[in-house]
């Protein structure tokens, strides 16, 4: 830290993403991304849109808005498109938490680091011995709430009727529902924003649309909400959606077909990964995202993931009280999955011999 490093932030300890080593090629099951690469159409439109790459872009991202409110069947004053999802997530916590904010003391990490970011004071609630959200403790709270539902990294999801449970008991509370795994088998909430005035919906083209590298986020929310969001956007960065970005979501969502058969054999990989799991004796959550939580009695999480790291396969460790004995693995082609797995079995046999 510098001698000029503002006393405001000295003490923050920022989000750390999962690795993204440059060093050799991994079969990389540790950061969520699609195996899949994006629509033909979005690889099209960001190339003719690079030709224009002297004008600044749309600042109301007015092309993609309408795109996404006629998918989900809103209107595009209940849209908001960030740069990437965290970014909207970043807007909610400056936004909307004057009275605190809540979310499960196993979640995704962002939302402590925006909690400290702007010192707002956070409670993080323990998940119950089974991993899952008890919602009784999100009902009538004086706090804002984050869920991510599907949770994250255990890929447990809770139903748009739970959800609709803590929406209602928190009527003067934003609710902020963080769906980035929702299109691997959860339910949208998207729908309940019209209802509640409540509740922002946040989703991100990362992982089931393909596009994590081109940075982009949406929030669903009442008009209202939308206007707040919009008010910390220009007051940021009126350009966060840069023109290839803006035109390759726009070319993605005119696929929503290939989208659709990409999560389809997302699901599948993941049903068969959790069967051949099993099998050979791990405890696999029960998910709904792109992902697996999965522990083996008989090889620690650290040492697994090290031992995977050695055979050029890249899952995700956390090193934290619950969470240690588990690795999160991103469910990625059929051909990568077979790689984990022979890897896996390969390193339990060199233990039992
Ligand atoms: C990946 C992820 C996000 C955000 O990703 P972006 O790439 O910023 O859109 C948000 N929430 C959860 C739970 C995630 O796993």
């Amino acid at each position: 830290m510098s001698r000029f490093f503002s006393r405001n932030f000295a003490a923050l300890t920022p989000y750390t993403p999962g690795e993204q080593p440059q060093d050799k090629q991994y079969v990389k099951l540790n950061t969520n991304e699609s195996p899949f690469p994006p629509s033909a159409k979005a690889q099209q439109a960001a190339a003719e849109a690079a030709a224009s790459l002297q004008l600044y872009p749309d600042p109301t991202c007015r092309a993609i808005r309408e795109k996404l409110a006629a998918l989900y069947g809103l209107t595009a004053d209940e849209v908001v498109v960030t740069n990437g999802s965290d970014e909207v997530l970043n807007f909610a916590f400056m936004a909307f938490c004057d009275n605190g904010a809540i979310f499960p003391d196993i979640t995704y990490g962002f939302y402590r680091v925006f909690a400290d970011l702007y010192r707002i004071p956070c409670e993080e609630i323990p998940l119950k011995a089974d991993f899952s959200i008890d919602i009784a403790d999100y009902k009538g709270r004086k706090e804002t709430v984050f869920i991510a539902n599907p949770n994250a990294p255990t890929g447990i999801p809770l139903t748009v009727a739970e959800i609709e449970e803590i929406v209602t008991s928190n009527p003067d509370r934003v609710v902020v529902v963080d769906e980035a795994y929702v299109d691997f088998g959860g339910e949208s909430c998207a729908s309940l924003v019209k209802k509640y005035d409540n509740l922002l919906v946040t989703g991100t083209f990362s992982k089931s649309r393909s596009m994590a590298g081109a940075r982009l986020g949406f929030g669903f929310a009442c008009p209202a909400l939308i206007a707040d969001l919009e008010t910390l956007r220009y007051s940021t960065n009126p350009y966060n959606i840069n023109r290839l970005t803006m035109a390759a979501g726009l070319g993605q969502l005119a696929d929503e077909e290939e989208t659709r058969r990409n999560c389809q054999a997302i699901m599948e990989n993941r049903e068969y990964t959790v069967a051949e799991l099993k099998k050979i004796g791990f405890s696999v959550l029960p998910s709904a995202a792109n992902f697996v939580f999965a522990a083996n009695p008989h090889i620690g999480g650290k040492e697994l993931y090290l031992r995977l790291k050695e055979k050029g396969i890249l899952v995700r460790h956390f090193d934290k009280p619950r969470l240690k004995e588990y690795n999160r693995i991103t469910i990625g082609s059929r051909e990568q999955m077979e790689a984990l797995l022979t890897a896996v079995k390969e390193i339990l046999e060199d233990d039992f011999q």
